[in-house]
């Protein structure tokens, strides 16, 4: 099992610090295909199940403290929300949460076909840090999705967020069982990141992967 741990040397980290020094700014939100930027700039996309942490994390690591919206109301975000640096070295894109057990079947619908249209076609994408709750572990909604990257070919990772709640043997537990899980998937990158929005664990080792994949 591959885990953050010593996974990224200084120059990595120092790399992951830089790329995220500049000041970060909404660009736009995308509810169809045609209204995307160009593709001018490499991309990297963030997933996750609502409530998962997304909007923190993205805040978290931007040093924004507003930059993408957190919520108590999941499944409210339908659109891919792009972001961008002041130096315009690359866009982040904030994907719609998923699995919102109350979400309009309609709504649902209109998500994944967006979404899938966006995971083909889009060539500028390098990668799909997916979230995952440490506390929950994968479940199947996840899966469809990766399910997606996979069929899309599409280069993704997963986090394992809210690495603060559990304790440390539920973090082995949680852990290995995702490895497990994403050990034979094609397109998943085996590196296993782990993240606290609230404590700030895990964010230079993210900022380091995704300067590492731009
Ligand atoms: P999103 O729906 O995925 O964008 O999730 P949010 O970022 O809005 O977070 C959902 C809830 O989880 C909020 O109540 C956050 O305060 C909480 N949360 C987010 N990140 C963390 C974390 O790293 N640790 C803990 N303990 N709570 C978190």
């Amino acid at each position: 099992m591959i885990t953050s741990e010593r996974a990224f040397g200084p120059k990595e980290i120092a790399r992951g610090d830089q790329l995220f020094r500049c000041a970060f700014a909404f660009v736009k939100g995308v509810v169809a295909l045609e209204h995307l930027p160009p593709m001018t700039l490499p991309e990297i996309a963030f997933a996750g199940r609502s409530n998962v942490g997304k909007s923190s994390l993205i805040n978290a690591l931007t040093h924004h403290g507003k930059l993408a919206r957190t919520s108590n109301t999941p499944g409210r975000t339908q659109e891919l929300n792009y972001f961008e640096d002041a130096a315009k070295t690359f866009y982040i894109v904030d994907m719609p949460g998923y699995g919102y057990a109350e979400a309009p079947k309609a709504k649902v619908e209109a998500w994944t076909q967006l979404i899938k249209e966006y995971l083909r076609g889009r060539r500028t994408l390098k990668r799909v840090f997916v979230l995952i709750d440490s506390r929950h572990g994968i479940k199947t909604t996840d899966d469809e999705i990766l399910d997606l990257l996979d069929e899309c070919a599409v280069s993704y990772q997963i986090v394992l967020t809210k690495a603060d709640k559990p304790n440390a043997t539920e973090m082995t537990a949680v852990r290995e069982k995702t490895s497990g899980l994403i050990f034979k998937r094609p397109a998943a990158f085996p590196l296993l990141l782990e993240t606290s929005s609230v404590a700030g664990d895990g964010l230079a080792e993210l900022r380091a992967a995704i300067a590492g994949c731009l």
